[in-house]
């Protein structure tokens, strides 16, 4: 067993258009990286948090140490482990940044503890640091990261997921316009009343898109990425979106949309032309503006972390 490990937590996209809270993916092209270390301190000790110095460090208010805690908590194990957490993902940025340091945390102890659980029962851990992180049980960021593929969580209560193999020539290029959006402040803009006639819409569309990415069709998966109740509330939030989405659909995306809370926007392709494609369309709309961005193409993450 060893007594040390550094792993690759990736980035995740939720909602995927139409499937508000019960989809997401994850993606290869940009994540954090951890190295766990056991120690003989029965501690949880975060330390240092790259790049992002304002996050915590209190192994109680950092998603990392609530999901550790969650798992030595069901071991009955007062084990200590020191965590050293190297952030790529921005948080609030709408890519599952708290999502892969939950997932990647209980990754990583689970390989030190010489895998006591599957990483189907690893979800349950990370989403009780990802509860930290939004203030609500959600695993649509927190499965698909530890998982990787695409994850539709069917039900909480037993929690009940899905896993769905990508298509083969699937990309997605996402644009990350570096403005924060905190989880909990976008959804409060929701209105908790669906009209039936949009409600109808939306769930052809989301069993569209299952059928889509197990049979591979591009096609059905391009129709059915949109999303007719949240996007239209929530686009408000984020910068030149209208005109994101016309000029990425020009360019061949299958769809685009939203990408979790934002303010980061996806769109899903087919092939790596196509996606770099997108990416050259989206930086021309973004140019122009005065804010920094930063714009990831890459495949669909087939494993969820993974041991570097
Ligand atoms: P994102 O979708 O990018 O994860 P959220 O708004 O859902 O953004 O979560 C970010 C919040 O989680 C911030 O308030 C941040 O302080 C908190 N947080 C705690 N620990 C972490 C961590 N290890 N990585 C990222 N965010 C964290």
């Amino acid at each position: 067993m060893s007594e040390v490990v550094k792993i690759f937590a990736p980035g995740s996209v939720s909602n995927v258009g139409c499937g508000f809270d019960i989809l997401g993916f994850a993606i290869d092209g940009v994540g954090d990286e951890m190295i766990l270390k056991k120690n003989d301190k029965n501690a949880i000790i975060i330390d240092p948090v790259k790049d992002y110095e304002n996050l915590p460090t209190d192994p109680k208010k950092n998603v990392a140490g609530v999901a550790i805690q969650a798992l030595l908590d069901d071991l009955n194990s007062d084990q200590g482990f020191d965590v050293e957490i190297i952030k790529n993902i921005k948080p609030g940025s709408g890519i599952g940044s708290s999502a892969a340091s939950a997932a990647g945390a209980v990754v990583a102890v689970n390989e030190l503890l010489g895998k006591p659980y599957t990483k189907m029962q690893l979800v349950d851990f990370a989403m009780k640091g990802e509860e930290l992180a939004s203030g609500d049980v959600h695993a649509d960021n927190v499965a698909p990261a530890t998982l990787g593929g695409f994850c539709l969580i069917r039900g909480y209560n037993p929690l009940d997921i899905v896993h769905i193999n990508p298509p083969k020539d699937l990309w997605c290029t996402v644009i990350h316009p570096q403005i924060e959006i905190k989880t909990k402040e976008s959804r409060e803009l929701l209105s908790p009343e669906v009209p039936l006639k949009k409600a109808i819409r939306q769930w052809g569309n989301v069993a569209g898109l299952m059928s889509g990415l197990y049979t591979s069709d591009y096609g059905l998966i391009g129709r059915s990425l949109e999303d007719h109740i949240v996007e239209p509330q929530r686009k408000v939030l984020i910068p030149e979106f209208d005109k994101l989405k016309e000029s990425v659909m020009n360019a061949g995306a299958l769809g685009c949309s939203i990408s979790g809370s934002g303010p980061s926007v996806f769109s899903l392709a087919k092939g790596r032309e196509s996606a770099d494609a997108i990416a050259a369309a989206m930086d021309t709309v973004f140019k122009n503006t005065n804010l920094d961005y930063k714009i990831y193409v890459s495949k669909i993450s087939e494993g969820g972390v993974r041991v570097i």
